[in-house]
């Protein structure tokens, strides 16, 4: 049977983050994707948007490695020539009612290290004139960048540090041995493969993974939710210039605006619908609640604006009427496998993470476990 170091399963900006990492810090790596290529699933699904950190409970993960993550971030799309703009965000209450949890996240963010700047309906208006709001908070940290670009540079690093990528190969369950971890994978030709460190990096497939992971604590595994979202274009020119959020709703950040490095107008995603399985099809019928909602705050929206566009899904870890999970990092401190780390539940904003979250995942892989579960 073959030997690797290390092992990790997915190729997604945050496999390939890892990898990167690992392979930076002398580790021989294999990275294997079930896809024909790397990136193609939620890293490809999602808005682009290289976020503040304003939301999230102070000291939670989500908010320490969105800061960390950012400052990363930029310093790594400016140093690799990965296309990115600090474009600037406007978050806004379209009424007085919104007001109190507008002022609520002006204080979170500052507790959270954000810097923000309050602006009144009349500078709103200047900046954004088709934006109708009556109060708003101004991100100039918040940008935007080529999720892909950043992906195939995160992949480029890693090769040249002497990983590997595997594509067309799903790893298909495991057991835990005390000399390694043996991995079972599919593909063309099925075989076994001994790894000493194992990343499970799946997204939307994690949990699922890591029940196929024979002799692992099964009571460690969270529970799997997956909340899709519809993302609709507009056509024709944007009116903004800046990427525009209302009050966020109790699953996501509410149908928001953003635009693309080519200037494409995006509106969403939206929370419609929790498929038992992760399933990318662009549902019929949304039209309608997407006008209402954007028509809050961007009133003349044109009848027959939006066409469809694409489809993402927040890979979950608490349920609808649950308050949000954070990110999980499960290494073998927690968990007693050596060599293991488990990533549950990485949805927004992971992209923005990816780096800070591979500096973790480094930093669980030379922590020595508690225990050794045979
Ligand atoms: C709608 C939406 C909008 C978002 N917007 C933002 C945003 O603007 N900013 C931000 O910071 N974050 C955002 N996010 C979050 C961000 O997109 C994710 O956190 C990030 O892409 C997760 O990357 P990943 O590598 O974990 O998952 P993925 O990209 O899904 O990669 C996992 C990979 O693992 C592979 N895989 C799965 N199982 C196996 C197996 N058994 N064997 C081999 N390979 C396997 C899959 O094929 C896949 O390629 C958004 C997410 C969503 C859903």
């Amino acid at each position: 049977m073959e030997t690797v170091d290390t092992v990790v399963v997915g190729a997604g900006v945050i496999g390939l983050a890892v990898a990167r990492q690992l392979a930076l810090a002398g580790h021989e790596v294999l990275i294997l994707e079930a896809e024909a290529r790397f990136g193609t699933q939620t890293s490809a699904r999602n808005s682009e948007v290289i976020h503040a950190g304003i939301y999230y409970p102070t000291g939670s993960l989500k908010a320490r490695w969105c800061v960390r993550g950012k400052e990363l971030l930029y310093r790594y799309c400016a140093e690799r020539g990965v296309a990115h703009r600090r474009i600037g965000k406007l978050l806004i209450a379209v009424d007085a009612e919104e007001l109190p949890m507008l002022a609520s996240y002006a204080k979170r963010a500052a507790t959270n290290g954000v810097p923000l700047q309050s602006l009144g309906a009349v500078e709103i208006h200047r900046r954004e004139p088709a934006v109708r709001a009556v109060a708003g908070l101004y991100s100039e940290s918040t940008g935007i960048l080529d999720s892909h670009g950043l992906m195939l540079a995160l992949l480029g690093d890693a090769e040249r540090a002497g990983a590997t990528l595997v594509t067309h190969t799903s790893v298909t369950g495991a057991r835990i041995e005390p000399d390694g971890i043996i991995l079972s994978v599919g593909g063309d030709a099925p075989l076994e493969l001994r790894c000493r460190r194992l990343v499970n990096a799946a997204g939307l497939r994690a949990q699922e993974l890591a029940r196929r992971i024979v002799g692992f604590p099964v009571e460690r595994i969270p529970p799997t939710f997956y909340a899709k979202g519809h993302y609709f274009l507009l056509s024709g020119r944007a009116p903004f210039q800046n990427l525009v959020y209302p009050m966020p709703d109790p699953a996501g950040l509410g149908i928001h605006v953003t635009l693309d490095l080519g200037g494409q107008c995006r509106f969403g995603p939206d929370v419609s619908g929790w498929p038992a399985t992760p399933d990318h099809a662009f549902e019929s019928g949304l039209e309608g609640k997407f006008y209402r909602a954007i028509r809050r705050y961007y009133p003349d929206l044109p009848d027959g604006a939006l066409r469809p566009g694409y489809t993402g899904i927040r890979p979950k870890i608490t349920g609808p009427r649950e308050i949000a999970g954070d990110f999980i990092i499960q290494g073998p401190a927690a968990h007693g496998v050596a060599g293991l780390v488990n990533l549950f539940g990485i949805e927004s904003p992971g992209l923005t993470a990816c780096l800070a979250i591979a500096e973790q995942v480094l930093a669980e892989l030379t922590v020595e476990p508690r225990r050794h579960t045979p």
